[in-house]
């Protein structure tokens, strides 16, 4: 199930017991996912040993160990990790994961992704991501309470509303995004919102952000069918994932004219030919916690025929490393827009490159969650609310302005999207590390 900026209630009563996704096809390390594709920008920019020896590493890497007193009264012992890849364009920025399959490299794979969205949609930040190790459906809300804020008080030196900002990310919500304020605010002896963004709307939060992520796969897929000449309405859709970007993504789709045929979370996928009633799963998740293997209204698919089903678009909204170069052949989808962050392996970006296929990369069309982000650090800042038009008319400008850069340097480079949102954004961290300098 897509897990990414939860939307479910999690309560320690109505939960399931968490079911790990199954595994498709071998692992591939996220960090050197990622830095395959920065190697290949940097090598068609021309970049100079020095930049791209900046660029590889991460400016800062914190490990923090959180002993957490249990419901049962024992103490146990959390890892959370917080990267920040760069802060060459500003402040570091990017969400917190609470999953078990949280490592270091997974961290710094997406701290990096961050630097890059970033500045793909031209916001002020640098890159930045933290994570916990932990399973959030299998504890109680008291217990995850205790953890954000013992992440938050181990980091409260790194944080900062000019320093490092977070938001949400898989397992977290506008939950976990209050408790975090509150803390940070706690220490610094006054309420400081602009630390946080993905935060309740009473807290600050931005109208527009929960379902800004779910937005910008709309967006840009809407863009790319323009020139790939589908007509939305004539179009089927497939989501792997049914969290907060999957679910978002689905509904705006289905609402554009789509036929979403196909849903999936971690218990697998459903299918229906005529079209999902997506509001139908959506509620029938937020009562159940889940889609729950027993899901009515549709027939049971696996996750690999979702993957590999015959729709016109495909959008990955789940996590990294599901399209590999064990199941990119089979894909038969025209295009792919990543709502999840990598979930495509760089070992199957050229099958699907050779196969035709066009992928709208993670770091344009999930980019519309960190740009509602931008909006509310700004809000805040100037401490005045906008209204939702204002938030969506700037976001979908945002996300046209470089969804057209991108489409301009893959002609001009005669590469693929995603190759060129690489060079779009080390081109212009590069630049300005010029005008920067170092020691
Ligand atoms: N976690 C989201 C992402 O991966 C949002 C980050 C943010 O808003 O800072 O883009």
């Amino acid at each position: 199930m897509a897990k990414s900026e939860k939307t479910n209630k999690h309560t320690s009563t109505n939960m399931a017991s968490y079911i790990e996704p199954a595994p498709i096809g071998d692992k591939e390390n996220p960090f050197e996912s990622m830095m395959s594709r920065f190697n290949k920008a940097a090598e068609i920019l021309g970049l100079d040993q020095e930049t791209y020896e900046v660029l590889k590493n991460p400016d800062k890497q914190v490990i923090v160990s959180l002993p957490i007193t249990m419901d049962n009264g024992k103490k146990k012992v959390f890892t959370g990790y917080r990267v920040i890849h760069s802060k060459i364009l500003g402040p570091g920025k990017g969400g917190i994961r609470y999953d078990m399959d949280v490592t270091l490299d997974e961290v710094k794979a997406l701290a990096a992704w961050m630097t890059w969205k970033c500045a793909v949609v031209d916001i002020p930040y640098g890159g930045a991501k933290g994570g916990i190790v932990c399973n959030p459906r299998a504890m109680s809300i008291g217990e995850l309470e205790r953890l954000t804020r013992a992440y938050t008080s181990a980091l409260v030196d790194i944080f900062g509303p000019d320093q490092d900002i977070p938001a949400p990310d898989m397992g977290t919500g506008p939950r976990e995004m209050a408790w975090l304020m509150d803390e940070y605010s706690k220490a610094q002896g006054k309420t400081v919102n602009a630390v946080v963004t993905g935060k309740p709307l009473v807290l600050g939060g931005s109208l527009g952000r929960v379902e800004a992520t779910g937005r910008g796969v709309m967006a840009t897929a809407l863009k790319a069918m323009e020139k790939l000449k589908l007509n939305p309405s004539r179009a089927t859709c497939a989501i792997q994932g049914f969290g907060n970007v999957g679910s978002n993504a689905g509904v705006l789709l289905e609402d554009r004219g789509l036929r979403v045929c196909a849903i999936s979370d971690q218990t697998g996928g459903y299918w229906n030919d005529r079209g999902l009633d997506l509001q139908d799963a959506i509620d029938y998740r937020n009562k159940n916690g889940g889609l729950l293997e027993g899901y009515p209204n549709a027939d049971k698919i696996t996750n690999e025929e979702l993957l590999t089903a015959k729709v016109d678009v495909l959008v990955p909204a789940a996590k990294e490393d599901v399209i590999t170069q064990h199941n990119a052949d089979k894909i038969q989808a025209r295009l792919i827009v990543e709502g999840a962050n990598g979930p495509t392996n760089a070992k199957a970006d050229e099958i699907i490159h050779g196969k035709g296929i066009t992928v709208i990369p993670d770091i344009l069309a999930n980019a519309g969650g960190v740009t509602v982000s931008y909006f509310e650090w700004v809000q805040n800042r100037i401490g005045y609310r906008w209204g939702l038009d204002r938030v969506n008319r700037r976001t979908d400008r945002v996300l046209t302005e470089a969804f057209d850069k991108v489409y301009e340097t893959a002609v001009k480079y005669n590469v693929s999207m995603r190759l060129a949102a690489y060079i779009v954004a080390i081109g212009k961290v590069a630049e300005t590390y010029k005008f920067r300098g170092g020691y």
